[in-house]
């Protein structure tokens, strides 16, 4: 036997108290039981979101989140303004082609972030830019962006800031309100500790304001009249209610732990992640600014990346991820978010340096190990 372990970055491990509430007998969505979850599994999210806006629960995977931010802001031919650093900020900008908008991409090689500077020169280049679509975590580098910076750059503008808070919401801060975030998305599958299946989407007043005159074409994705439903505690169409079970139950780990605990545990997790990486002698992917979710790792000179996710798997039945894209075979990523404790991430490292091993890379056992130890016996 060989024990299973699932540190890739999405879906991510289920907590068996989130297992046990989604096996429960379902729950017709016209009733009062289902508007009472309903409303607080709403609440919920915007007290993670820290947010006094209405949070829109949606059924679909975080992409469609994405997709009705955009068609609900933007109209054919608006132009918006994308922070490009991987695979993440690349779908936003595809969004919005699909949509007929023109975008400005705002580049950085992967495994870097785009400075404020940048964002600002963009925000005075196009001033009538509709939106500025953004990624906190950018899952697929592991990097972070600076949203609080971006948001202090288009708060006093008429370009709307629109995070992708995927795989970043219960694992690093971003609180709408006080940094003046104007729309933030994200998904069920990742920090919040569920299957994936839920996408959410919130609005400040003023992006509730720019939904009036936006004329993309929306059908399943029309935020203001799901607004209208959800204020009566109630979806439009037939929500997951089984995953709302599940939902409503990981809410309740996540402020049981308490949110200063949560974003603490996930910043642990990183540092240690990064300092037994480098104990190995392996080079950080993203190392000026990585994300708390997702460590990506350069793959030893000679070794193909994929080998070292697929020794993972077949060696130690362990799931990480590889490199998306042109990534693919340089790079792999462990990932420390959601229902990760520090002796999963000790597994994660303790397989590494005999994967290494296993693929004639000189490690010497116990050095990631010991560093990420010593992180953890430290604070
Ligand atoms: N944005 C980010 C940052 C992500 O990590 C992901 C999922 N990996 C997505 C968007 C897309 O989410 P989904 O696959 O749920 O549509």
């Amino acid at each position: 036997m060989k024990k299973y372990y699932l540190l890739a970055p999405g879906p991510t491990p289920l907590p068996p108290e989130v297992l046990q509430a989604l096996s429960r007998p379902i729950l017709h969505h016209r009733t009062p039981e289902f508007e009472a979850l309903f409303a607080r599994v709403r609440a919920g999210l915007a007290e993670l979101l820290e947010t006094r806006s209405e949070v829109i629960v949606l059924a679909a995977s975080g992409t469609g989140a994405m997709e009705a931010a955009v068609v609900n802001l933007c109209s054919p031919g608006d132009e918006v303004i994308v922070v490009r650093c991987g695979k993440f900020g690349e779908r936003w900008a595809e969004i919005a082609r699909a949509f007929g908008l023109r975008v400005q991409a705002l580049d950085a090689p992967y495994g870097h972030t785009v400075p404020p500077e940048r964002v600002a020169a963009a925000l005075d280049a196009y001033p009538g830019a509709r939106a500025l679509l953004a990624t906190q975590s950018e899952t697929s580098t592991g990097i972070l962006e600076d949203i609080e910076a971006y948001a202090a750059l288009t708060r006093g503008r008429e370009t709307l800031l629109v995070v992708d808070t995927v795989s970043s919401l219960g694992v690093v801060a971003c609180p709408m309100d006080t940094w003046g975030v104007d729309v933030v998305v994200s998904g069920s599958q990742k920090g919040l500790m569920c299957p994936p299946g839920f996408a959410f989407v919130a609005l400040s007043e003023r992006a509730w304001r720019a939904t009036e005159r936006a004329r993309c074409p929306r059908f399943y994705w029309d935020l203001e009249t799901e607004r209208r439903w959800q204020a009566k505690r109630q979806a439009q169409f037939t929500p997951a209610v089984s995953l709302l079970m599940g939902l409503d139950v990981a809410i309740g780990l996540l402020q049981a732990e308490g949110l200063p605990q949560v974003y603490r545990r996930h910043d642990r997790l990183a540092r240690a992640a990064r300092a037994g990486v480098e104990a190995l002698g392996l080079t950080l992917f993203a190392r000026a600014t990585p994300s708390p979710a997702v460590t990506a790792i350069e793959a030893p000179p000679g070794v193909d990346g994929e080998a070292v996710v697929r020794a993972y798997g077949e060696a130690h039945n362990i799931t990480i991820a590889g490199g998306q894209g042109e990534m693919k075979g340089k790079i792999f990523r462990l990932a420390h978010l959601g229902y990760v404790g520090e002796y999963d991430l000790i597994v994660g490292l303790a397989a590494l340096e005999r994967v290494l091993v296993g693929l004639g890379v000189p490690v010497e056992f116990g050095a990631a190990v010991g560093a990420a130890q010593r992180i953890f016996s430290k604070e």
